[in-house]
């Protein structure tokens, strides 16, 4: 397999792109044509071009565009009428092919943006090169010997440090081990070192030893490390050339070759174009005979044949391929339009046309590799069963061999999110549509699966409908949880791709690891919490820690409430005060307020999250405006200088009707605009972009206050503060907290001293103490707001404090 598959991959979407992205464009013209001037020829060449894109379609695997456009090409074939009707139908039929056409040239491009599976699976041995390690500790004679092999072409790496041959091993991932074999009292370095390698490699290099002197202990510790041959010294340039040339056939550093069998040339085409694209080398032949003609040059390592073949049934060719000594084990797939149902194919395997690119791939990939992998074992005379438990026959994933080995070989105190996923009553969907449409679904699973997943992502199948996910990118339970959600929709969607009654659920099982764990408890854990998750059914995931899980749940119930609330107006106003230099109260801030039937009061850290997600914040924001300001207006007959306080979120900022309706609302209440404080955050600042600035500029035109809120938290840098229509800033709560720790804060005076040169106005929140108090007073700050004053109160208990009551107000600690 070439080095760059990912690339090679990502052209072949490219292209298929390409391809139907240009068939799109075509029609279109096609179609401007036709409506421009209604004649026979326009319809007969949008005809032709609709019967094309019907033909690409189908060799692609889109099934959908393939009926569509052949409908569409049908209802041209019919006599030209030119009336009403007729336009109606073809109008109807060509809007759905056209969108057909565009949501799946976007969908390949969504696989490409997602990068290849490629990139998720482990180091394949047959990748790594055709590299010779040699280890000599003589320089001289290194020298030598790697000249000789470089003369060859053999790709060479030479190390003469015996203290670092395991690290190269491991680094380089040699096909064959050349090595100086020093006995020292039946001690050798350099097989100790490839001893201890061997283990940690996910596959057996060759290995040649060079000894000064030859003895039965030397040829039995050689033996014991997997070595294939002793050579003694001096070498014999001319059989060591013998041995590489036999224990490296050249062909292992060549891509795989597959042989396609099929009489139909534009499938031979589009075979020839998917593999070669995933960086195969294919032959071809349209009947058996020439197949089977061309079997001693293309040495093929899988066929891919067609069942229906004239003159000579596909399955025939296979009795011939196998009675063939050279090719009795090459792996078979073959291919029918029809599903065999009767045919028994041993352990072949078979595909149902027309199959998608992805799947061509993923099916050959998971043979080709076991059939080298096989080969390559042949030749050890220990056969070590392990290295064919790494490759899973039907989707070529790794198996849960490679996790266990994964799992022992990460990093101590990695957080890791290990996750078990399982079909429910998959055995259902073999029973009912038989084994292929079973693999079918489990194929299509994996392929989608792992384009969900990052680079350091893994993605394992046990056995069965058994998958497993080894995440290195959630740190946090939110976001175990969140992507498990979006596992389970892509699952959904996937479900809803198959035909209507092949409709499966799935449950996952998840293990949080944030301390070091031992892979056999990592897994039982995440086993048990599948387990729990099946017990529920239908699309359910469990976190195998009680605690993790409840937090989970509460999350889970919000957001599934959340909406009604919004809709039942659950969402109350509670406000808390902010005094002035002479403590005299200048506004209120409104903080939103939920109290759920059954969990208590809910903390808006929690509920702004899932209205942002769920888009439902303006909504929040609108009620609070409805309760909030006649409150405003009643209040200021007592305070006519009382500003309101009221937070905004990234998404209200983005409507672009926002300062138009907020001074609609303010003129409604009789309020003028001055009067209300619209807090907003850094991070919506950085984050909303060129519209957000607009949108601020307009509200600061209109004689809105902005005040940036919880100033320090996030990017803290004054510089771009001038550049925004800001004349407020909050200081947020954890600089004042600060105050009490180190009375030396120099930052907390320079911001004051930095904003007051830029002329913004200084609040500090979360005043709690007397000391934090008297420290803010020091360097000028100008407002205040605090426990240490009130904490938020609803409206009527604030209309009982005293200081909301009298006039003098002087703040009284309630
Ligand atoms: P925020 O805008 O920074 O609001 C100040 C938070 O600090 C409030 O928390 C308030 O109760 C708390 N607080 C005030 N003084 C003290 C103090 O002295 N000590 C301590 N420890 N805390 C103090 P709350 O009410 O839980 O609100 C949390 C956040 O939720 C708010 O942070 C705000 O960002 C957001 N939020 C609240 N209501 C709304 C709303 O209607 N719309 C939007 N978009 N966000 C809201
Ligand atoms: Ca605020
Ligand atoms: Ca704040």
């Amino acid at each position: 397999m070439p080095q760059d598959r990912t690339s090679s991959w990502q052209s072949m979407q490219q292209s298929y792109r390409a391809n139907l992205q240009q068939k799109a464009l075509q029609l279109n013209y096609g179609w401007q044509h036709y409506q421009a001037e209604f004649n026979s020829d326009n319809r007969h060449a949008l005809k032709l071009l609709s019967q094309q894109v019907a033909g690409a379609a189908k060799l692609f695997g889109f099934k959908e565009i393939a009926d569509s456009a052949a409908y569409f090409a049908e209802l041209l074939r019919q006599p030209f009428r030119d009336d009403l009707s007729q336009r109606v139908q073809e109008n109807n039929s060509y809007a759905e092919l056209s969108n057909q056409l565009e949501h799946n040239t976007r969908h390949l491009s969504r696989f490409e943006d997602a990068g290849s599976n490629e990139q998720q699976k482990p180091a394949d041995p047959l990748q790594h090169g055709p590299c010779i390690l040699l280890f000599e500790p003589d320089v001289r004679c290194a020298n030598q010997l790697a000249n000789l092999l470089r003369h060859q072409y053999y790709d060479v790496v030479v190390e003469t440090d015996s203290a670092m041959l395991s690290s190269t091993i491991l680094q380089c991932q040699p096909r064959l081990i050349l090595a100086d074999i020093r006995c020292n009292h039946q001690h050798s370095i350099s097989a100790e070192a490839i001893r201890s390698c061997n283990h940690q490699l996910n596959y057996q290099p060759a290995i040649v030893f060079m000894a000064a002197e030859d003895s039965f202990e030397l040829r039995l510790l050689a033996s014991r490390v997997g070595c294939d041959h002793v050579m003694t010294k001096p070498i014999d340039n001319a059989q060591l050339l013998s041995h590489l040339s036999k224990l490296l056939p050249k062909e292992e550093s060549e891509p795989y070759r597959i042989l396609l069998v099929d009489n139909q040339t534009e499938t031979l085409r589009f075979y020839r174009h998917a593999l070669s694209m995933g960086g195969y080398k294919t032959f071809e032949a349209s009947d058996a005979r020439s197949a089977y003609a061309l079997l001693p040059e293309a040495r093929p390592e899988l066929v891919l044949i067609d069942l229906n073949l004239p003159g000579c049934s596909g399955q025939e060719l296979a009795n011939i391929i196998r009675q063939d000594p050279d090719f009795a084990d090459t792996p078979l797939v073959f291919m029918a339009t029809e599903q065999a149902k009767s045919m028994k194919l041993a352990d072949d395997h078979f595909i149902q046309k027309p199959i998608a690119p992805w799947r061509l791939l993923m099916t050959v990939e998971a043979q080709v590799k076991r059939s080298r992998l096989l080969k390559q074992q042949r030749r050890a005379v220990i056969q070590r069963p392990e290295l064919m438990q790494h490759i899973d026959t039907l989707t070529a994933l790794p198996t849960l061999w490679q996790l266990k080995r994964e799992l022992q070989h990460s990093q101590q105190q990695e957080p890791l999110c290990l996750m078990k996923l399982d079909l429910d009553k998959f055995h259902l969907i073999n029973d009912v549509y038989g084994r292929e449409t079973g693999d079918l679904v489990l194929q299509t699973i994996a392929w989608q699966l792992a384009q969900l997943l990052s680079a350091q992502d893994h993605l394992y199948r046990e056995s069965g409908d058994e998958f497993w996910l080894l995440c290195r990118q959630l740190h946090s339970l939110e976001q175990a949880a969140e992507f498990t959600e979006h596992l389970l929709l892509t699952l959904e969607q996937i479900s809803a791709n198959f035909d209507v009654s092949i409709h499966f659920t799935a449950s996952i099982g998840i293990c949080l690891s944030m301390e070091q764990q031992q892979p056999e408890e990592l897994m039982q854990h995440a086993s048990s919490a599948l387990y729990q998750a099946k017990k529920k059914a239908g699309h359910q995931y469990r976190f195998y820690d009680p605690e993790q899980q409840q937090k989970i749940d509460v999350r889970q119930q919000l957001t599934q409430t959340v909406r009604q609330a919004i809709q039942k107006r659950q969402f109350t106003c509670a406000y808390q005060p902010i005094f002035d230099q002479q403590q005299q109260l200048v506004s209120l801030e409104l903080l939103a307020r939920w109290h759920h039937a059954s969990l208590g009061d809910i903390s808006p850290a929690l509920f702004i999250p899932l209205l942002e997600e769920q888009g439902l914040i303006h909504l929040l924001t609108r009620q609070m405006l409805e309760q909030g300001l006649p409150q405003l207006k009643q209040w200021r007959e007592q305070w006519p200088e009382l500003h309101l306080n009221m937070n905004f979120s990234a998404q209200d900022l983005t409507d672009p009707e926002l300062s138009q309706q907020l001074q609609q609302q303010m003129a409604m209440h009789q309020l003028p605009n001055q009067a209300l404080v619209i807090e907003i955050t850094e991070s919506i600042l950085i984050q909303a972009g060129s519209g957000a600035f607009e949108q601020l500029k307009q509200l600061d035109q209109q004689g809105f206050a902005i005040s940036l809120d919880d100033f320090g938290t996030g990017y803290s840098s004054l510089s771009y503060l001038d550049k925004f229509p800001v004349s407020r800033l909050k200081i947020d709560r954890s600089f004042v907290q600060r105050i009490d720790e180190q009375q030396q804060d120099k930052l907390l005076p320079a911001i004051i001293h930095l904003a007051q040169d830029l002329a913004l106005e200084i609040t500090a929140e979360g005043v709690e103490t007397h000391a934090q108090y008297e420290f803010l007073k020091q360097f000028g700050c100008e407002r205040y707001q605090g426990y240490l004053f009130s904490k938020p109160l609803t409206a009527f208990d604030i209309e009982g404090t005293a200081w909301f009551q009298s006039k003098q107000s002087r703040y009284i600690r309630t």
